[in-house]
């Protein structure tokens, strides 16, 4: 998530676009919740579970979960679960909600970013436009003709916006010029390098491929060189709009497909192209990189189930491997398709067609299974040796199995393959597995167990309601809280409340802007704290605060007088002498 950037929308805006996106709906999309003991509970969408720890508060409008100990409101939660920034995240809600983006937000930095991101798309999507025609002009021919020979059909080149860089220096800068677009966005764009002071195109005699973020906007581009020059590939570098580590290859096409029952990773976007022209529709291609984690939440989105698809060289099996970690983290089934050799997706479905690759889907092993016969290869099994040291390697894979049934199809299956008694195999594999389902209990009733002190059960009944903050500020101060980020929502409170505004739980987690402090009140949500007597709970907490406070400070004093001696060792007594007379007002 990050350090949000509160942008300041006119008076009430967010209010109203809070009232109107109910947390327990917007989260509801991702992950199906069941309403129990007043919270509503479900999978966490963020890390890989079997029992729900991850609530919603449909009162307070806040989501926690239990296991990674992370939450927040309703924008907090889209940010994350949709990979977007702040503004993108108010975005996609104002459009859920129908209501329009107001028009000026007071925030001069937000708005000065948002401004030149939305350049920066513009130069790209005349960059994209301008490439696009040059691959079907008489200077695309060569391009043209690479393309065709590769199995992509006109139809296919545009379904991906394909295009052509010409070998000039600067045919797109001078486009962009011509267009009034200022230079520092042709700079910030990525669309040119600059040396000694001088733009000049990146891109030169490249066959290029428009990188589409989720919402079909050109974000960067990716240029592969016709012959032999170097570097083969080339994307665009970081950008205002564009992070490789957060963007796939091809998603844009399978958002349009709405939920798709599975989707092919492939390395590069050749592949995704070429299997698109074949027939396999979903495809997307990690741009480079090793995937990474939030390619994959990003890739979540829209499915449930990868076939890893990457080329059958050595790289290829190892950056599978990563790939197969990463997707299940994120919870995927996942699968592997080999092409054997070192065939890449492209090379293998010109050759053997749809029909060849669908033959490669129906057989492709499961993460484990790949796994294992992974690790088969590091031993010589024809020796007694050899498979006594599979066998052992292979349980240890198998031990990391979650289902019991599942864990005994691998166990019966390493027995057979083997020759070692299946009773063995599972008593190899067994040995942390045990260890892990004692931790494994049920989080239900998590909320109701918690050992908080004072701070935390004031802070939770103040943010429950704002309407008792004002009398507590003659009582309590930032600096009776011990904790830091309990010191910042209490700040943040009495904020709002001395500016005559009571916020809701949502719009008073919208104030804070540390991660660790929206977390931390999104905990506290899961406080119930019922006062009968409000007065009377709020001076007791006071008079509580303050003693704890006092005997920090008394701690404190203790351990500086162990060291300290002359003038500075009597200034301290003094002070405990003085906290001890405050220590006896508070007792009476
Ligand atoms: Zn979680």
């Amino acid at each position: 998530m990050g350090q949000i950037v509160v942008a300041r929308f006119p008076d009430g805006w967010l209010s109203e676009l809070y009232s109107r996106n109910d947390i327990v709906d917007v989260v509801s999309a991702h992950t199906s919740l069941t309403e129990r003991s007043g919270r509503f509970w479900g999978l966490c969408p963020f890390h890989k579970e079997k029992t729900p720890s991850f609530s919603v508060s449909r009162d307070k409008q806040v989501y926690y979960c239990f296991g990674c100990k992370q939450g927040g409101n309703v924008v907090n939660f889209v940010m994350k679960a949709e990979n977007v920034s702040f503004g993108e995240a108010i975005e996609i809600l104002s459009r859920r909600a129908g209501m329009e983006l107001p028009d000026k937000i007071d925030d001069k930095e937000y708005m000065l970013l948002k401004r030149k991101k939305q350049q920066i798309k513009d130069l790209n999507k005349l960059a994209a436009r301008y490439y696009h025609e040059t691959l079907f002009s008489p200077q695309g021919r060569k391009a043209f003709e690479y393309l065709k020979n590769r199995g992509i059909d006109e139809p296919v080149m545009k379904r991906f916006g394909l295009g052509y860089a010409p070998d000039g220096w600067d045919s797109v800068l001078e486009l962009a010029r011509s267009k009034g677009v200022p230079d520092e966005t042709i700079r910030e764009s990525g669309l040119v390098l600059v040396k000694n002071n001088n733009m000049y195109d990146a891109f030169r005699g490249r066959v290029m491929f428009p990188i589409f973020s989720p919402l079909g906007e050109v974000v960067a581009f990716g240029g592969r060189v016709l012959g032999d020059g170097t570097p083969k590939y080339l994307n665009t570098k970081e950008t205002l709009v564009f992070n490789k580590r957060r963007n796939l290859y091809g998603i844009d096409l399978i958002r349009r497909m709405a939920k798709v029952k599975s989707a092919v990773l492939v390395e590069g976007y050749m592949d995704v192209v070429s299997l698109c022209a074949h027939g396999v529709k979903a495809a997307v291609a990690s741009l480079g990189t090793a995937l990474t984690k939030e390619q994959a939440a990003l890739l979540k989105r829209y499915t449930s189930e990868v076939f890893v698809a990457y080329d059958g060289d050595e790289a290829g099996e190892i950056a599978t491997m990563k790939a197969i970690e990463t997707l299940s983290a994120a919870g995927f089934r996942v699968r592997v398709i080999r092409f054997g050799d070192g065939l890449d997706p492209d090379e293998f479905v010109k050759t053997r067609g749809l029909k060849g690759f669908a033959q490669l889907v129906k057989n492709a092993p499961d993460s484990i299974s790949y796994k294992l016969e992974v690790k088969k290869k590091e031993f010589d099994v024809s020796t007694a040796d050899g498979k006594e040291r599979y066998a052992i390697a292979a349980a240890k894979i198998i031990e990391g199995i979650e289902s019991p049934i599942i864990k005994e199809r691998y166990i019966k299956k390493l027995a057979e393959e083997t020759g070692f008694s299946p009773g063995s195999i599972s008593g190899e594999a067994q040995k942390k597995g045990a260890q892990k389902n004692s931790n494994a209990n049920n989080r239900y009733n998590r909320i109701e167990k918690t050992d908080d002190g004072t701070e935390s059960l004031l802070l939770a009944f103040l943010l429950g309601s704002p309407a008792y903050a004002q009398s507590v500020s003659g009582m309590v101060s930032e600096e009776d809280f011990s904790f830091g980020p309990h010191k910042n929502i209490f700040s943040a409170l009495l904020g709002s409340v001395k500016k005559g505004i009571q916020p809701t739980y949502a719009e008073l987690i919208s104030e804070l802007g540390a991660e660790e402090d929206v977390n931390e009140a999104a905990r506290l949500s899961g406080l119930q704290v019922v006062a009968e007597d409000p007065g009377a709970f709020l001076k007791d907490c006071a008079a509580k605060l303050k003693k704890e406070r006092l005997m920090r400070r008394r701690l404190e004093l203790a351990k500086l007088l162990q060291t300290a001696s002359g003038a500075e060792r009597s200034k301290l007594l003094a002070e405990i002498s003085e906290l001890d007379k405050e220590f006896i007002k508070l007792r009476v």
